[in-house]
C-alpha cells in the first residue's frame, strides 16, 4: 500500500483563504504591511521574493521589497533594518538569505526588532521557543511542519521524531517545537554516524540536508511520516527533495510531495506571522526593545 500524500499546497492554500478572511474583517487603521529586503543577484532569491510579493497581497498584506546592490557594506544594511523598526507602518521584516560575503546574516538577523521578526530566526524568539516562553515568533519552516502533522499524522505525543539538519532556520527550531509537542527528537548531521539506522527507527522523518534524493525506501519504518524539506535539482535538472519520493512512498505512511509540499507552508507561515505581528503592534501588545519586556529594563534604545 502506498502512502497518504500530505497536501502542503491544498493546506497552505486554506491558510490562506483564512487569513484574508481575518484581516478583511479586522477594523484596523491600515493593512498589515511586510518589508523584504534583498541584496545582491541571487536569482533563487528573486524568484522566492517575488512568491511571497503576490502571496502577501493576495491576502491583503501589502508587500515592500527593498533591493541594494551586492556590494552593499554591512553598516548600510544595518542603518536600513534599523529605518524599518522604527517604522510604524511596516509590520515584518526579512532578509532573504544568501547574503553576500562581506556581510555576516546573523548580525543583520539580530538587527531585526524582535517584534518584526516574522521569520522567527532572531535569538529571541528562538530562545523563546526553547524555553517554551509564550509570546514567540515561530520560525515558518518549522511551524509549518508542524501544522501538516497535526493535521495528517494525530497525536504527536510519545513519538520518535527524526530529524536530518541542524541548520539554525530549519534543524535546530524544528527540534525544539518537536520537544514542545513530546515528541522524543534526535537531530543528524553530517557528522552522524549510520543514518539509516537512527532513520528506521523514526515514527516522523524530516529530511532537511540539502542532499537530492538522500533518503531511502530501507531508511524507513513502514507505516513513518516522512516530511521534505529539501529544495534541490535532480541530474536531469527537474526540482527534488532530500527523499527518494517514488520509493519512499512505497513504504511511508505519510509524505511530502516536492514541490506542494511544505515549501507552500513557509510562506503561508511567514504571511501568518505578518498578520499576528500587526495585531500584536495595534493592539500595543509589543516587547518594546531587544530585551523583550513590555517595560524595558535593558537600557538599549
Ligand atoms: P543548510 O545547508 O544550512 O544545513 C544542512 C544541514 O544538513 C546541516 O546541518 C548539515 O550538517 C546537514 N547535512 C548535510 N549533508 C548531510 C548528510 N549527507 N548527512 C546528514 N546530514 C547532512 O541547509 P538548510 O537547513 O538551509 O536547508 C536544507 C534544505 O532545505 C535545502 O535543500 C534548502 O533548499 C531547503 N529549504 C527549504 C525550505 C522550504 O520552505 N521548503 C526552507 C528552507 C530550506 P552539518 O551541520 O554537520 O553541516
Amino acid at each position: 500500500m502506498g502512502a497518504e500524500i500530505i497536501d502542503g499546497k491544498q493546506t497552505a492554500a486554506e491558510i490562506r483563504a483564512s487569513l484574508k478572511q481575518q484581516i478583511e474583517a479586522f477594523d484596523g487603521e491600515d493593512m498589515p504591511v511586510l518589508s523584504v529586503v534583498r541584496v545582491g543577484d541571487d536569482d533563487a532569491g528573486r524568484v522566492y521574493v517575488r512568491n511571497k510579493k503576490k502571496a502577501a497581497e493576495e491576502v491583503g498584506i501589502g508587500c515592500e521589497i527593498l533591493e541594494f546592490a551586492g556590494s552593499i557594506g554591512e553598516n548600510a544594511l544595518l542603518e536600513s533594518v534599523a529605518e524599518l523598526n522604527d517604522n510604524p507602518h511596516i509590520n515584518g521584516i526579512i532578509v532573504q538569505q544568501p547574503l553576500p560575503k562581506q556581510i555576516n546574516p546573523q548580525k543583520i538577523l539580530e538587527a531585526i526588532s524582535p517584534d518584526k521578526d516574522v521569520d522567527g530566526f532572531g535569538a529571541l524568539n528562538i530562545g523563546k521557543t526553547a524555553l517554551k516562553e509564550s509570546g514567540a515568533v515561530l520560525a515558518a519552516t518549522p511551524k509549518g511542519i508542524i501544522r501538516l502533522l497535526d493535521k495528517y499524522c494525530g497525536d504527536l505525543r510519545g513519538k520518535h521524531a527524526v530529524i536530518i539538519g541542524r541548520s539554525n532556520i530549519v534543524g535546530r527550531p524544528l527540534a525544539l517545537l518537536l520537544l514542545n509537542r513530546d515528541c522524543t527528537v534526535t537531530v543528524c548531521h553530517s557528522k552522524t554516524q549510520d543514518l539509516p539506522k537512527i532513520s528506521r527507527t523514526a515514527d516522523i522523518l524530516i529530511a532537511a540536508c540539502g542532499c537530492p534524493k538522500m533518503v531511502q525506501k530501507d531508511w524507513i519504518k513502514p507505516g513513518a511520516a516522512v516530511i521534505d524539506v529539501g529544495i534541490n535539482r535532480d541530474e536531469n535538472g527537474k526540482l527534488c527533495g532530500d527523499v527518494d519520493f517514488d520509493t519512499v512512498k512505497e513504504n511511508a505512511g505519510f509524505i511530502t510531495p516536492v514541490p506542494g509540499g511544505v515549501g507552500p507552508m513557509t510562506v503561508a507561515m511567514l504571511l501568518e506571522n505578518t498578520w499576528e505581528a500587526y495585531k500584536k503592534q495595534q493592539t500595543g501588545q509589543t516587547s518594546s526593545c531587544c530585551c523583550g519586556h513590555h517595560h524595558c529594563h535593558c537600557g538599549h534604545h
